[in-house]
């Protein structure tokens, strides 16, 4: 059961398509799993479409519309095999760590607690990571210089405010301290969006932040 979603904001931000890369594969892989949110942007995409078609139509000069035939000779970009049934819009690699395989990752040790993935997302401002951290494990004490966007894949954790599961999304601001602790029942996985790195709070830790400098690749 899912108990925590992307705000109004959020979801209207992803449905308009302005949200950055990495930001919105986190966002789209919640939805996917979360009929209520499915119901909110299916109606901010109607709501959309109708307020499109009110629009008097308006000439496009020479620039825009270089600038978009010059997109049709850039990169394609990497993708991933998709399942026939897979039908959303999320990226197949995400549904598939959704599905709970992560066998072909690469693990970085961060203490012994924690190991984060980096994946390639292609967002300059955006880290994107998976974090698993062991049943029980605790992460120290720490504060954020930016967001951080984090959906459960597996397991659940909690923090001074609350606990959480599976499918649950969550959004720290900068300045929110806390430290999230495993729930004991099994390893917690989550996927990580930060647009700037964690600073520990504790000086023992201190030795772990350049360890999480921010990785957009
Ligand atoms: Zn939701």
């Amino acid at each position: 059961m899912t108990n925590f979603h992307p705000d109004l904001d959020l979801i209207t931000e992803y449905t308009a398509g302005s949200l950055p890369l990495t930001q919105s594969a986190c966002v789209s892989l919640h939805i996917s799993h979360c009929r209520r949110c499915q119901g909110i942007a299916g109606q901010l995409s109607d709501l959309g479409a109708s307020l499109f078609e009110a629009l008097e139509p308006a000439p496009v000069g020479d620039a825009q519309l270089n600038a978009v035939l010059a997109r049709l000779d850039e990169e394609v970009p990497l993708s991933y095999a998709r399942t026939s049934k897979d039908t959303s819009n999320t990226p197949a690699i995400l549904q598939r760590l959704m599905r709970g395989d992560f066998s072909d990752l690469s693990w970085k040790n961060i203490g012994s607690t924690l190991r984060i993935s980096y994946l390639q997302a292609g967002d300059p401002q955006h880290e994107l990571a998976i974090y698993h951290f062991n049943a029980g494990g605790r992460i120290p004490e720490h504060t954020h210089r930016g967001s951080e966007m984090t959906l459960i894949l597996q397991g659940g954790f909690s923090d001074a405010h609350g606990s959480y599961h599976k499918g649950d999304f969550l959004v720290r601001r900068q300045g929110d301290v806390h430290a999230p602790t495993a729930l004991q029942s099994e390893d917690c996985i989550c996927l990580v969006v930060l647009d700037a790195p964690l600073k520990f709070i504790d000086w023992k830790f201190r030795w772990m932040n350049p360890f999480l400098k921010l990785r957009t690749v």
